[in-house]
């Protein structure tokens, strides 16, 4: 477990103190622990995509279902 500063390398054995690097202020930090909150928007771009392949998914499905019925 650690965490590391992405805009100037410094390296944390722990969380940083308010989700920010105590070196240079920025928000730009990634830790290897299983909860991470503050990854800001890679995560949350992450999220659409797998809503995006859910909905192609379960829409194939049902066009595979209708093609089959109808
Ligand atoms: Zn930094």
């Amino acid at each position: 477990m650690g965490w590391r500063c992405l805009d100037c390398g410094n390296k944390g054995s722990k969380k940083f103190h308010a989700g920010r690097c105590p070196a240079c202020d920025s928000f730009n930090i990634r830790g290897k622990s299983s909860t991470v909150k503050d990854s800001g928007s890679r995560s949350e771009r992450r999220k659409k995509i797998d809503i995006a392949v859910l909905v192609v998914c379960w829409s194939s499905l049902a066009l595979l279902l209708v093609t089959k019925f109808f």
